[in-house]
């Protein structure tokens, strides 16, 4: 798939994201629309309810192939700064699907959060305590990034 075939589909995904209330998309470096930001909110009924966790996706073999995430700070479930397979996470299948939207990904990272034995083979920290996700909850609540300069505090106001 050609640069600009890939670019379409990407603007087209970035304006399905807009109209989804529990997440939002940025760009850290306007000349790269192959890097996006993401702040999503997470998991209802889970103790990461009510936080605000900000990841770095990596577009450039999207849609024909894998992407990447990192978590850019710290979250009490995924480690950060670590390339995450999203082809582990179990709410994919396993598997890698050219049509898998980037809401859909998103959405697997943050419910996926609350259950770490469903994501074998993507890099999460084994012993989630509960006051660590209390306080990285809190935390995440007053994140800035300083990359795309998105301020969790405004973010979904
Ligand atoms: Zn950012």
């Amino acid at each position: 798939m050609d640069r600009q075939a890939r670019m379409k589909i990407l603007a087209k995904q970035f304006g399905d994201m807009k109209k989804n209330p529990d997440m939002k998309a940025f760009f850290p470096d306007k000349n790269n629309p192959f890097i996006w930001h993401v702040s999503y909110k997470g998991p209802k009924d889970s103790p990461f309810e009510g936080g605000i966790y900000h990841c770095e996706i990596n577009l450039k073999q999207y849609p024909d192939n894998p992407v990447t995430l990192q978590l850019l700070h710290d979250n009490g479930s995924y480690h950060i700064h670590e390339s995450l397979c999203i082809v582990g996470l179990t709410q994919l299948g396993g598997q890698w699907t050219p049509g898998t939207s980037i809401e859909t990904i998103i959405s697997s990272l943050s419910i996926l959060m609350d259950v770490p034995e469903g994501r074998n083979g993507i890099g999460y920290i084994v012993q989630t305590n509960k006051e660590h996700i209390a306080l990285a909850n809190a935390k995440s609540q007053r994140f800035v990034c300083s990359k795309c300069g998105v301020d969790h505090m405004t973010v979904f106001k």
